[in-house]
């Protein structure tokens, strides 16, 4: 295998500059994959700081400014760049955590680097961060793709409307793209580059970078349940590929039981490969085991389709990114008597009449996570509870993005958006919801003791 191959088309140079000779190092501004291995960011900076013979230098800008700075997930980023430093210093790389937002701190380093590097991601804010990095620095800026199997822009140049096109397209390059991520030696290992900054932060405990942080205090962290860093993440997908994807197909609705992987929080900071994910377990199983191919159903064509939805509509966070045919017909129904009615913080502290909803507001006040299957009635519901669909899809990103681990993601905005018809098909028309799909209160009850589903959190 040539050492390019693994980064064909992944890498993308977002400007016309040209790399500034005199730079003193190959900065690689961290964001989006946040770990050392299988990431394709950190692989290419040290290709090219070997060829120009540099040291590279990685960087993580800490905010507190961002969407919901909460120390719930603050706390779980940091768990993983503590651990991180240390991986990274293991390998002779420098490692720098600095308080500052990533345009102001990337323009910043960039004067003294021969080029910069970035990880790619998909959100509008993200977005525009990369965007204005390559416009105001002076040096050549190269994006770099790592947190999919298959490069987004790849595999379509449009919005795909349902999985089974995903699925399609996914299938005929699945070999292709399932190649691992060598390491690659630094050439120029860890040296004192005379970086003197003043808002370098180098803590050895989550509480002391907690402590300088101005974020939302308020909100209870998590370590309980899940606690940040790759270590954790590997020590899951072990566990997940040992004990529960023999049973995945099955059992992955159920959420009086335990059988997902759990590894979304560490997905959505990038603490795990999903190509890392995808390799390790065909090292065990056949790709056509059904098992397999229903979790690579919703890794890869579910995780995948969100990041493609994203990056190809401008309103995926607002009701107005739903699918006409949906917002018609739920809106035909704005007449429709509601039984009950709830308010953003009767929702948001669990108090409403059904046991089963306000048990999976539960599970995500209280643990950071909410099954898949109860994500799902809990979207539905709020749509049943207020009075207009766009103020339920407001609400649902609001308390999702707010308090999920893996909130503010791809995953999350396709998620609501499929509550409320998008990729899904028409259904026979019924009061408030129109054709868009329903679930009852009747159908959860009959598949599952809600004290068991509680029990699975409030026991821990
Ligand atoms: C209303 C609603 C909101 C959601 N919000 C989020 C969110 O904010 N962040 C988030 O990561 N996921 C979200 N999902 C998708 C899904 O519920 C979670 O990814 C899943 O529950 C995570 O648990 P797990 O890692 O144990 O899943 P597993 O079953 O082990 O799946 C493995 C991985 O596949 C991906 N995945 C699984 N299901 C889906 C799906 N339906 N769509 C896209 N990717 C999927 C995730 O990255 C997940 O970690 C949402 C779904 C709905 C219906």
């Amino acid at each position: 295998m040539s050492i390019e191959k693994i980064f064909e088309n992944r890498v993308l140079k977002l400007n016309k500059k040209e790399e500034n000779t005199k730079g003193k190092y190959v900065l690689y501004c961290m964001e989006a994959s946040q770990r050392q291995e299988f990431n394709h960011a950190l692989e290419f900076s040290i290709y090219k700081a070997n060829y120009y013979k540099k040291p590279v230098l990685v960087v993580f800008f800490i905010t507190d400014k961002y969407k919901f700075s909460n120390q719930r997930y603050y706390r779980f980023i940091i768990e993983g760049l503590i651990k991180l430093k240390k991986d990274l210093k293991d390998r002779g790389i420098n490692f720098l955590i600095i308080k500052d937002d990533y345009v102001n701190g990337c323009i910043k380093l960039s004067k003294e680097a021969y080029l910069v590097v970035l990880d790619k991601n998909y959100l509008k804010t993200q977005r525009l961060w990369r965007r204005k990095v390559a416009d105001f620095v002076d040096v050549c800026v190269y994006e770099v793709e790592s947190d999919v199997i298959f490069p987004i822009q790849f595999l379509f140049n449009k919005s795909i409307p349902y999985a089974f096109l995903y699925r399609d397209k996914v299938e005929k390059f699945f070999d292709y793209f399932l190649l691992e991520v060598k390491q690659f030696e630094p050439i120029i290992k860890n040296n004192d580059l005379n970086i003197y900054l003043d808002n370098v932060i180098d803590f050895n405990e989550v509480q002391e970078y907690l402590n300088i942080l101005n974020i939302d205090k308020s909100i209870s962290t998590v370590e309980k349940y899940y606690q940040g860093g790759s270590d954790i993440a590997n020590k899951l997908l072990k566990e997940f590929i040992e004990k529960k994807l023999p049973f995945y197909k099955d059992n992955r609705s159920d959420p009086t039981l335990d059988y997902t992987s759990n590894l979304s929080p560490y997905l959505h900071f990038g603490q795990i490969s999903p190509l890392k994910i995808v390799i390790e377990i065909l090292k065990y199983y056949d790709k056509r085991d059904e098992n397999v191919k229903s979790f690579f159903n919703e890794l890869i064509v579910w995780r995948e389709l969100a990041r493609n939805y994203v990056y190809y509509n401008e309103f995926y966070n607002q009701y107005e990114g739903v699918i006409l045919w949906a917002r018609k017909s739920l809106e035909e129904h704005l007449v429709d008597k509601r039984e009950y009615l709830y308010t953003l913080e009767e929702l948001e502290q669990g108090k409403t009449h059904d046991e089963y909803w306000n048990a999976a507001q539960q599970e995500l006040l209280i643990t950071g996570k909410m099954h898949n299957y109860m994500r799902m009635y809990w979207a539905k519901k709020i749509i049943e509870w207020t009075e207009h669909p766009k103020q339920a899809f407001d609400i649902a990103c609001y308390l999702n993005d707010k308090y999920l681990l893996d909130g503010r993601d791809p995953n999350g905005y396709a998620g609501i958006s499929w509550c409320f018809g998008n990729f899904d098909r028409p259904f026979k028309e019924r009061k408030i919801f129109g054709k868009i799909r329903y679930m009852s209160y009747k159908n959860l009850t009959e598949r599952f003791d809600v004290k068991r589903y509680l029990s699975r959190f409030l026991k821990l």
